[in-house]
Formats: structure tokens, sequence, C-alpha cells
């Protein structure tokens, strides 16, 4: 039991790896472009409040949790194998949901604050750092955390909850973090 739970965790934990890895090395690597993530990745980066349709990404989840069961299941037996995996796939479910909601709602708290900031951070002010998305402990890890300072976002791409919609400005609450992009 503990064992499994264990396993759960590590699942988990290891899905933050592969966020950052696939994020970093296939959606912004040049020596690996094209690839089919990538073209998916430059329509989110390039249109704002696009994000891939499901069943891509439910027919990815599926085939990378299918190669790693069988190697799971003989690693650690079936119980922890099984556990390691549907760790990986829940918190893979936790991110996609993670993810949306950062595009979409201001979200509560000092953990939501911090990690939009380092996500659109990522997204308007420099692509090659804070490539992790549930947390920054890989952009750490790696050297590619970035303090993300006053963000400047290009109203094309601003999201909804970033503008009050009175002004068409930044929120008076959000302007210690962002600011819109005039031109002249
Ligand atoms: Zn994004
Ligand atoms: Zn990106």
């Amino acid at each position: 039991m503990v064992v499994s739970a264990f396993a759960l965790l590590l699942g988990a934990v290891a899905w933050t790896f592969l966020e950052y890895v696939l994020h970093r090395w296939l959606g912004h690597d040049a020596r690996t472009r094209p690839n089919p993530f990538a073209a998916e990745h430059v329509l989110h980066h390039s249109r704002g409040n696009y994000f891939a349709p499901a069943w891509k990404k439910g027919l990815s989840a599926l085939g990378v949790a299918g190669l790693l069961i069988g190697p799971s299941v003989l690693v650690a037996g079936p119980l922890a194998g099984a556990a390691f995996v549907a760790g990986l796939v829940a918190m893979y479910l936790a991110y996609e949901v993670l993810h949306r909601r950062e595009h979409t709602h201001p979200g509560w708290g000092r953990y939501a604050r911090f990690l939009r900031r380092h996500h659109f951070c990522h997204h308007f002010t420099d692509p090659s750092c804070n490539h992790g998305v549930t947390s920054p402990v890989w952009d750490w890890v790696f050297g590619t955390l970035r303090e993300p300072g006053r963000i400047r976002v290009p109203p094309r791409l601003a999201m909804d909850w970033l503008l009050d919609p009175a002004t068409g400005d930044v929120r008076p609450a959000y302007a210690c973090d962002y600011e819109l992009i005039r031109k002249g």
C-alpha cells in the first residue's frame, strides 16, 4: 500500500518533468522542429486562447500511458507499476485543467498569481524561459527560471480576465504585474 502510494506520487512528479521536457525540447527547440507537438504549440502562442483539440491530447496521453505501462509493471510489479502510470496521467489531467485556467481565469491566492506570472512571462517576455506550467521546479533545476518583472502583454493576445471591459486596459488589481503594449 505504501509502495503504491509512493509510486502514485512518483508518477505525478514524473509528469512535471515530462511537462518541462516536452514543452522545452519539443515545443521550443529548433533542433526538434518541425514536429506535431510544436505545430500545435506555435498556434497556442500565436493565438492566445488556442488549445489543441481534446481528441489529439487524449490520443497522445493514451499513447504515452500505453508505452509506459509495460516497463512500469515489469520494474515495479502490477500494483505499483499501474499506480505510477495512474499518478502520471492524473497529474497530466491536472496540468491540462490548470494551464487552461491560467489563460481563462485570474485564479485565487499567491500560488495562482505566481504561476500565471511564471507562464505569461514565458508567453510574452521570453519563450526560452519558464517552461514549467504546474511548478517552476524544473526551470530552477535546468537554469531557465526567470523572474517575470512587469509583463508587457500585446493587446491582441491579452487574457480576458486581465482586462477591464470598461476601459479596455489592465484591471487595476493586476496593474503591478502586467501592462499592455501601447503603440506610439
Ligand atoms: Zn499557455
Ligand atoms: Zn511555450
